[in-house]
């Protein structure tokens, strides 16, 4: 089995979006990106602080909003209203979950977010691009705004020399955030796709099917050899935390005896998320200064 190190490859991307962004300055433009955080979430800080550090590593601004969790949604749709109008604001990021309080608001959220700057890829009309680009081209060469753990995802396997035209993929797991977005951008690179959820019967002889495996589920250890094809490419998107620290959705001592390649957890698919976020930041700055 071969590990796919998340951390080498998102270092050898962030290398890439540094001069990006040295061109972007040259012609006068410092790509920003608003972090909006709301409630006192340990997690959510801990992500957003992490967010504003590759920021600042790469050189592109940071404009940070900590709200309280008692805030209305109005409050969050008037700051959202502004950072829209905000010349050296490129992109916007509101952190998920909102506090329960505002649960039923999300999506009312997502919808004020100027869909030029939702570098998370979540506005309903930045995900009817992706359903309607026609292939991986386009995709790149419009510098649509995607989810980002998905497009970490393709990055991973693309930096690794792992093909994807042709081979049978299987993604456990729908949600918006990632199993649906992460299922267009396979098909965009011709893979024959199949997802699986908590409905699907028989799920380890539909996984044992996949060529490239990709678990997106929040249930700890949940794949087992059970579910690999021998020599497959096996995704671990979980992140789940137990007692014994931070694990993935994938029981990696038994499924590394079975798989070609598997990514560890930490420091796989995690790993790469923030930079596709910087990497949209990026995207959207030369969008909107072109
Ligand atoms: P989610 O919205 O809770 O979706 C979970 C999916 O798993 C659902 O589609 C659900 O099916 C499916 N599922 C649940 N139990 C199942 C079962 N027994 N068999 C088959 N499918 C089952 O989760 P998410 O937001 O996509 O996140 C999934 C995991 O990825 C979490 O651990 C999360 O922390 C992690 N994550 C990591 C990153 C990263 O940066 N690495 C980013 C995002 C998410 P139904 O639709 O039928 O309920």
């Amino acid at each position: 089995m071969q590990l796919i190190d998340g951390k080498k490859i998102a270092a050898e991307i962030r290398g890439d979006l540094k001069q990006q962004i040295a061109s972007l300055k040259e012609r006068g433009v410092t790509p920003g990106l608003a972090t909006i955080l709301i409630g006192e979430d340990a997690a959510s800080h801990v992500y957003v602080s992490n967010k504003i550090k590759a920021c600042d590593e790469l050189g592109i601004r940071s404009f940070h909003h900590a709200l309280s969790a008692t805030v209305t949604a109005e409050e969050i749709v008037h700051l959202i209203r502004n950072l829209n109008g905000d010349s050296q604001v490129h992109g916007i990021l509101l952190q998920l979950p909102l506090p329960k309080s505002l649960i039923d608001a999300t999506d009312r959220c997502i919808n004020e977010i100027d869909p030029a700057k939702d570098v998370d890829g979540l506005h309903p009309q930045n995900i009817g691009r992706l359903c309607a680009a026609k292939n991986w081209s386009a995709i790149e060469q419009q510098n649509m705004l995607v989810s980002c753990t998905p497009l970490g995802v393709i990055y991973m396997l693309k930096k690794s020399g792992l093909p994807i035209a042709g081979k049978r993929v299987v993604i456990v797991g729908r949600s918006n955030l990632f199993g649906k977005p992460a299922a267009l951008l396979f098909l965009a690179n011709d893979a024959t796709v199949t997802m699986a959820h908590s409905k699907t019967v028989d799920l380890p002889s539909v996984c044992r099917e996949a060529d490239i495996l990709v678990a997106a589920i929040g249930k700890p250890r949940f794949i087992t050899a059970a579910h690999i094809k021998p020599g497959a490419v096996v995704l671990d998107v979980g992140i789940n935390r137990t007692p014994e620290g931070i694990k993935g959705d994938v029981d990696f001592d038994a499924v590394k005896a079975v798989a070609g390649w598997l990514t560890p957890v930490p420091g796989g698919v995690g790993a790469t998320t923030i930079t596709m976020l910087m990497h949209n930041t990026i995207a959207a700055a030369r969008r909107l200064a072109q």
